[in-house]
């Protein structure tokens, strides 16, 4: 087979996005998803999970997402619409190859797979997520909680919890969704180092969407200055503040401490937990990257979406990488295309053969 132009690594939308971007300029990727399938980490998501962005502002590049513009999509509907993206790409699509490692010298970069394919491109998009890792800060007594301890990442529906006493730390979308869903089968306290903040869906009977793209805030290079800001705030149509007004969840100041099962609060109160789950986010996992001296901490130095230190690497998916809606459905093809037009010019067939398995 002829060496491809650039190697895409994830199938997900950020995946899918710099694909479509490198074929619509004539360029041949060649795409490698760790999965089966190339639909991302969608299908990992919670069961009762649709999207905060209505359909007309969640569509990648060139297919709308089906049904009603206005509707709020399930998660099932967003891997339905990527699969159907992916197949309509026509693209080279390797699934089950898991990325190991890369490394990079003067005529490009190699890519090596779990199971032994090399693959050998002038340059690289990382797409593999900012979600592949998720955080799990260190809190006190929390390494010798005796209950149970999740990840939001970790978490899918309600009835395992049924009758549990129930924490969940944390103050984004993700926190409040699950405690409002949790506490009508258990006693949850949602537990936060600073309040939660709403942002109203509808404001003058629109989608906020509707106004952060009309007004562009959405498409403002700014990503990297929101990336210190505390957490975005939480978008809602009435029904989380109303719960949390309720005590259902309750919201307290996060805890000071935990000793066994018991959690100590601010105020000298205790309870007993059963369950703490950690809605405290995600990290980017590029450990493939090691050793090419791209990574600084574990985490890509880039900006905006370009390696600053290996020339050829791209990123596309990362959140706060260029604008408020980087990781975004909405977002991530705005990106594909600024970093796909900035790699372009380094993009000549590397001059080694490609795809070979080895072993
Ligand atoms: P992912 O979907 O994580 O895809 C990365 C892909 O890379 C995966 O398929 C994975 O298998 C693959 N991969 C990982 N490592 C390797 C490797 N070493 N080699 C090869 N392949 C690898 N966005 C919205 O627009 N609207 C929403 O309403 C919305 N709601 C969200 C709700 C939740 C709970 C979360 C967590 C996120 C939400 N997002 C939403 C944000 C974002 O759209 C998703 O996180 C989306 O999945 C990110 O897509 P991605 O392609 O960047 O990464």
């Amino acid at each position: 087979m002829t060496d491809p132009h650039a190697i895409v690594i994830g199938g997900g939308q950020a995946g899918l996005a710099a694909t479509r971007t490198l074929l619509a300029r004539g360029l041949r990727p060649v795409l490698l998803e760790a999965g089966a399938e190339p639909v991302g980490s969608w299908p990992r998501y919670y069961d009762s999970l649709t999207l905060f962005s209505p359909a007309r502002y969640s569509s990648l590049p060139g297919l709308p997402v089906p049904g009603d513009p206005d509707h709020y999509p399930h998660r099932d509907e967003v891997v339905d619409y990527l699969r159907r993206y992916a197949a309509r790409l026509d693209a080279d699509i390797r699934t089950h190859h898991r990325v190991t490692t890369v490394t990079h010298d003067g005529d490009g970069f190699t890519v090596r797979t779990a199971h032994g394919a090399t693959f050998a491109a002038p340059a690289v998009i990382a797409a593999t997520g900012g979600s592949s890792r998720p955080h799990r800060p260190a809190l006190p007594g929390l390494d010798r909680f005796t209950g149970t301890v999740l990840h939001s990442a970790e978490y899918r529906t309600p009835e395992p919890f049924a009758g549990q006493r129930v924490i969940v730390v944390g103050a984004g979308n993700s926190a409040v969704q699950i405690a409002a869903e949790l506490a009508a089968h258990a006693t949850v306290t949602l537990a936060t180092r600073t309040p939660v903040r709403f942002a109203p869906q509808r404001t003058l009977g629109r989608d906020v969407h509707f106004w952060s793209t009309t007004v562009g805030f959405d498409h403002l290079p700014i990503g990297p200055l929101l990336r210190a800001k505390p957490a975005s705030p939480v978008l809602d149509a009435g029904v989380y503040r109303a719960a949390i007004v309720a005590g259902r969840p309750d919201q307290r100041r996060l805890f000071t401490h935990i000793e066994g099962s018991t959690v100590h609060w601010a105020d000298g109160s205790t309870d007993e937990v059963d369950t703490i789950i950690l809605a405290t986010g995600f990290r980017p996992e590029v450990s493939y990257l090691d050793g090419t001296g791209a990574l600084k901490d574990g985490q890509p130095r880039q900006s905006p979406g370009l390696s600053t230190t290996v020339p050829g690497l791209g990123y596309v998916g990362l959140e706060w990488q260029r604008s408020f809606a980087s990781a975004t459905l909405r977002g991530v093809g705005r990106d594909a295309a600024y970093v796909v037009a900035r790699l372009a010019t380094t993009m000549s067939p590397a001059r080694r053969r490609c795809c070979q398995p080895v072993g």
